[in-house]
């Protein structure tokens, strides 16, 4: 009898697990269940361009429907509550399933590390719903300067200098200047601020790299603050460790990820920021019957670092995951995850990128840029999305 196959989350680890499994095994072999809050797969590692009003939400999110087209994927729209992995059952808003293996593949949910007023006051960008309220919100403070004439209404503070913090900031520093002309507000009224603990922004990224980023981004008006820890967020103002309080109403909070709270509720092995500790087969530690993938897991490198939380490796995962279900369906022996890492490309608004990928190979500007670009369209190649929406 077919092996009822539950995978919750169609983002960037639960979509590939789930159409790899569909091309590895029968409908007499497995019967899979793909659980996701909506009807589209969005491309996260594009929400800041509808975070700024660079790209409409639609551009960024691909119909679910077309893209499992007449494949024997069943779909359920719907909220994941929790996971009983005694019962192996899911609780679900409007139902509960029930099955023989589960992958986890829900993302992760925002880090604010305890730092008081930042979850209440600031904004976060992990959907396209979240980057639409950003996108409304930027638009209305261009609108209502025009009467309230607050200097702190544009003002845009953006904390956390990773990977997808740099690419909102360099949206913003390309976007800003056309609401000016638009809401007729002088350009240098505009501030753009990006906020950093860490002694450099990019992290792990190459420092030339770094350098070009951060040399780029300060000609268009960005002001660094690196090093600067924000220690407290209340509403109009954020306050950095130097004792620099910034007066602004938008703080845009890029600055860490954590697992997902259905992991840690169903009480699946994490560390300490709730991601699940996993064995070399991205099963569930000590449960062979769950794979947990992309961003609500933690694996470390053979060097001991963990891995970054990418849509890269997340893919990846993906794959493994469904070679290794197929594999324990059909009694074969499982493959270990080791990553292929074919480097990293960061936008730095809409014409330039840095592109991490080789040693040898680096590039900047326009080229990475179009890189970028490529890579977007190898994935939704990759999915059978290019032509569908
Ligand atoms: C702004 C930004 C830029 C980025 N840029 C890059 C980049 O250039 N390159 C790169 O490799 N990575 C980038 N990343 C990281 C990358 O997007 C993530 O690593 C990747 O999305 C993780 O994939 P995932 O499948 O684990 O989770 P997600 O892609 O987040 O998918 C999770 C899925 O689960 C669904 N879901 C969540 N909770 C529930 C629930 N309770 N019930 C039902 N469904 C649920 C969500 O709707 C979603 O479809 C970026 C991230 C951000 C935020």
């Amino acid at each position: 009898m077919a092996k009822k196959v539950v995978i919750l989350g169609a983002g960037y680890a639960g979509l590939y697990c789930a159409l790899e499994l569909n091309k590895l095994a029968t409908s007499q072999d497995a019967e899979i269940i793909l659980v996701n809050k909506h009807d589209y797969h969005q491309l996260i590692t594009q929400l800041h361009e509808p975070a700024v009003g660079a790209k409409n939400p639609e551009d960024i999110t691909v119909s679910l429907n077309a893209v499992l087209g007449a494949k024997p994927i069943k779909f359920v729209k719907d909220i994941v509550v929790s996971i009983n992995k005694e019962a192996k059952t899911v609780e679900l808003g409007n139902t509960t399933l029930s099955y023989d293996y589960l992958v986890v593949a829900l993302g992760s949910e925002t880090e604010f590390f305890g730092i008081p007023g930042l979850k209440e006051y600031s904004f976060t960008m992990k959907s396209v719903n979240q980057a639409t309220r950003i996108r409304e919100h930027i638009e209305k403070c261009f609108e209502n300067y025009a009467k309230e004439k607050r200097d702190s209404m544009l003002t845009f503070v953006v904390g956390g200098a990773g990977f997808s913090g740099v690419e909102l900031v360099g949206e913003l520093a390309d976007k800003l200047p056309e609401l000016t002309a638009k809401y007729n507000v002088p350009k240098d009224k505009v501030k753009i601020y990006s906020v950093e603990a860490a002694p450099s922004i990019m992290p792990g990224f190459d420092p030339e790299l770094v350098e070009f980023a951060k040399k780029s981004l300060e000609d268009r008006g960005v002001k660094f603050s690196i090093g600067t820890p924000v220690v407290q967020v209340e509403p109009g103002k954020v306050h950095l460790k130097s004792g620099d309080v910034i007066e602004t109403d938008t703080m845009i909070w890029t600055g860490g990820v954590r697992g997902v709270q259905q992991v840690i509720d169903a009480g699946f092995e994490t560390e300490p920021r709730g991601r699940a500790k996993v064995d070399e087969h991205m099963r569930a530690l000590g449960h062979h019957d769950v794979w947990i993938i992309g961003d609500a897991c933690f694996v470390l490198s053979p060097e001991g670092r963990p891995y970054p939380p990418t849509g890269q490796i997340s893919t990846q995962m993906g794959e493994n995951a469904a070679v290794n279900i197929y594999s324990t369906i059909k009694h074969m022996k499982l493959e270990k995850f080791e990553p292929h890492l074919y480097g990293a490309v960061a936008s730095l608004g809409r014409k330039e990128a840095v592109a991490n990928l080789s040693p040898k190979f680096k590039p900047k500007g326009w080229v990475a840029y179009r890189i970028k670009d490529a890579s977007k369209m190898r994935y939704l190649s990759s999915i059978g999305a290019l032509f569908k929406k």
